[in-house]
């Protein structure tokens, strides 16, 4: 699974690296079935640049080929105050922590981040996915009741505020032993059965601790990247074309 965090920015922004092969920190909102619009994901040559724009301004985003083996993300620049950003969690989905805004050119104003060349692979599936659907967002329907995907293998790192907000509800054993464990680099985070199952996901698939439930699982955005992976990897659910293996 991959992972989430909180976002920290500036002009160079900076947000919590996640990864895509170590999946940390995840979230589950575990919410009734809900519809979100989500950016579809295109790919478009740098002599295409403009078009990119122009679609990553409509709601979508872009991935933009600088040579064969270079590529760039671009994406609407976040909102301050919005740590579900979908743009924040195609970077995340990466492993990545940083983007920039570009100061000149037809990406003037717009999020951009360079594309890990381990993770092109996974730009290229996204474009791959997203080419069955027309335009520049996609209205998608979404039952987290029915799904849970994020509950699954993943790593929720707990941050103080989530360690003092167990305090404070009584639930204080939660940031220990058998439910939370410190790894050697000081991180303490949610253990799981040997199902790879969080441990307080319910058989209901709801949270067995929703009133308390850490920040990486409040904050972790239906419909954003990292939630379209963990429905497929952990359901095989394909939210457009099932990508080949050819990338
Ligand atoms: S993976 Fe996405 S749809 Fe599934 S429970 Fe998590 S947030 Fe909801
Ligand atoms: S604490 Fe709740 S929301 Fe977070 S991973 Fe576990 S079951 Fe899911």
């Amino acid at each position: 699974m991959r992972l989430i965090g909180p976002a920290v920015r500036e002009d160079v922004r900076e947000a919590t690296p996640q990864s895509h092969a170590l999946l940390v920190g995840i979230g589950v909102i575990i919410m009734a079935a809900s519809a979100v619009y989500r950016p579809i994901v295109r790919s478009f040559d740098i002599k295409f640049v403009r078009e990119a724009a122009a679609h990553v301004r409509a709601g979508g985003h872009a991935v933009v080929w600088e040579k064969k083996n270079r590529a760039v993300l671009v994406f609407e620049k976040p909102a301050d105050d919005n740590p579900a950003d979908f743009g924040l969690w195609a970077v995340y989905d990466m492993g990545k922590s940083r983007f920039k805004l570009a100061t000149s050119g037809a990406l003037k104003g717009l999020a951009t981040t360079l594309v890990p060349r381990d993770c092109l692979w996974i730009v290229k599936r996204r474009a791959e996915r997203d080419s069955i659907h027309p335009g520049s967002t996609r209205k998608m329907a979404i039952d987290c009741t029915k799904c849970a995907a994020c509950c699954h293998d993943n790593e929720v790192v707990l941050l103080e505020e989530d360690i003092e907000r167990f305090k404070n509800g009584g639930r204080a054993e939660l940031a220990k032993p058998p439910y939370a464990k410190r790894h050697k680099d000081g991180r303490i985070i949610l253990t799981l059965l040997p199902n790879k199952r969080c441990r307080h996901l319910q058989r209901s698939n709801r949270c067995g601790i929703y009133e308390v439930r850490p920040n990486p699982c409040s904050e972790f955005p239906m419909g954003s990247e990292c939630c379209l992976y963990a429905r497929e990897d952990v359901l095989n659910l394909h939210d457009g074309l099932v990508p080949t293996d050819s990338n």
